[in-house]
């Protein structure tokens, strides 16, 4: 078993494409070899198995805000794992899920207050889709079934979270199995009006009144819940207009609608407060996490809902099971410890205040970048930026990938999804970092913009 670490081995497999790598054009990357391949991670760098180090411009995939191999989260992990690797999530539990529970409650904003446990973004979704379906049934309004997404979001790749989600690449092979019932609000960015706006656009609360449309289309009665990303993350950084989620928030309230904010990716800091909701001062009914809960080192995921909804759920019939869902990894001790240590790293060192001390480098740093004559928009909110690039006719998808080439021969791992490249640099980053880091985007950009 052991030749098969070897690292020719590894070229071997990767060229075959043993290895079906998710959301990846496989057979571009397999025939690239050791450049595509990363061999160690440390802080806020990446090498890569042909020597090259990287700087990690998106914390992984938005998961590790305190950057890689950070010795108390190994040495929580290694603890753990001796004293209780795993147990049994059903009808019992230990000690690092329920206080974990309890401290991730006591972060989130007032009225959230229970916590149910999943292992990734995606199971966080489907089990608040499927959370706000049984709080109206339980409550003899099981007409309440249809899910409202929004048009660029992303909520994972399980069946909820896919039909809620508005990606249309993520869509179009599965039109057929769609959750029934789902709609879209339209995305809440219109560039006409708000390019390279700094922070939150001042214009496009307007847009939340879809919502009016949906509710006037389909009868309240029939709505269950609205679910939204309080910044949309992965289609590149789309920041809510004032006073846009306020509006959502009195149009739900006002029709019986449940809201829920997935902050997989704004959680635990990102935005320089615990969540997302604090920073626009908006509560939802409840709020999917992920990602930067754990620094990244084992899954979790999970949601948080308001005592109502608990309590909704637990005045059913007594010692039935009241929610029949739930995953064998569901608190897994690992995951839960880990957490815990990463909670106070992030309390001691206050990364909250560090992010919002940051967010007027990155700010400054990436518009900086205006005038480049690729560049149609530039746009930033807590500890993260996106530069959109004007569209290429036929040739966006060869750009990203000599985009993410360039960046890899500068020295800074790009994530590049169509036409936009989007930032959310470790928490752990000194401002000459993220300097040095635009400086490098600047490199890219120029020499694409001398191939394109
Ligand atoms: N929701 C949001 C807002 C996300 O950004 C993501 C992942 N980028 C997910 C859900 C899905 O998370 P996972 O990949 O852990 O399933």
């Amino acid at each position: 078993m052991n030749e098969l670490k070897n690292e020719s081995l590894c070229a071997l497999a990767m060229s075959e494409g043993r290895n079906w790598m998710p959301f990846t054009a496989n057979r571009l990357v397999n025939g690239r070899g050791d450049h595509r391949v990363v061999a160690l991670a440390k802080g806020p760098y990446y090498t890569m198995a042909d020597g090259r180090t990287v700087f990690d411009s998106l914390s992984g995939l938005w998961c590790t805000p305190l950057g890689h191999g950070h010795p108390r989260i190994v040495e929580a992990l290694r603890q753990q794992a001796e004293t209780l690797d795993f147990a049994p999530g059903f009808q019992m539990t230990h000690a690092p899920a329920v206080t974990l529970a309890a401290r991730i409650a006591r972060m989130a904003p007032d009225g959230l207050e229970h916590v149910f446990f999943a292992n990734s973004g995606s199971e966080a979704v489907d089990t608040a889709l499927k959370i706000a379906i049984g709080f109206h049934k339980l409550r003899g309004d099981g007409g309440r079934f249809r899910l409202i997404g929004r048009e660029r979001g992303y909520h994972g790749v399980g069946f909820g979270g896919m039909s809620v989600g508005g990606i249309v690449s993520n869509r179009k092979m599965f039109a057929t199995v769609m959750m029934p019932g789902v709609d879209h609000l339209r995305h809440p960015y219109d560039h006409a009006h708000v390019a390279f706006s700094k922070g939150q656009p001042e214009w496009g609360a307007c847009l939340a009144d879809d919502l009016e449309r949906l509710v006037a289309l389909h009868d309240a009665s029939t709505i269950a819940a609205v679910i939204v990303e309080p910044v949309q993350g992965s289609t590149g950084v789309l920041v809510p207009p004032i006073g846009y989620l306020q509006k959502l928030r009195e149009i739900c309230t006002k029709h019986g609608i449940l809201l829920i904010f997935d902050e997989v990716i704004t959680g635990f800091g990102r935005m320089g407060e615990n969540f997302a909701s604090q920073r626009f001062g908006v509560t939802p009914d409840m709020i999917t996490f992920a990602k930067a809960v754990t620094n990244g080192i084992v899954p979790m995921g999970g949601v948080i809902v308001t005592s109502e909804i608990y309590k909704t759920f637990m005045s059913g019939p007594e010692s039935a099971i009241e929610f029949a869902h739930g995953y064998t990894y569901s608190g897994h001790p690992l995951a839960a410890a880990v957490a815990h240590t990463v909670l106070d790293i992030m309390e001691e060192e206050d990364t909250n205040a560090r992010v919002r001390a940051l967010e007027p480098v990155l700010e400054e740093e990436v518009h900086s970048l205006r005038g480049l004559s690729s560049v149609k928009d530039l746009r930033n909110i807590g500890f993260t930026a996106a530069i959109e690039l004007s569209p290429l006719p036929e040739k966006s998808a060869l750009r990203s990938v000599q985009l993410f080439e360039y960046g890899l021969q500068e020295g800074v791992l790009l994530r590049v999804t169509g036409d936009t490249i989007s930032f959310g640099p470790p928490f752990i980053s000194t401002p000459d970092q993220i300097r040095e880091m635009i400086q490098k985007v600047r490199n890219v950009l120029l020499r694409c913009e001398e191939d394109f």
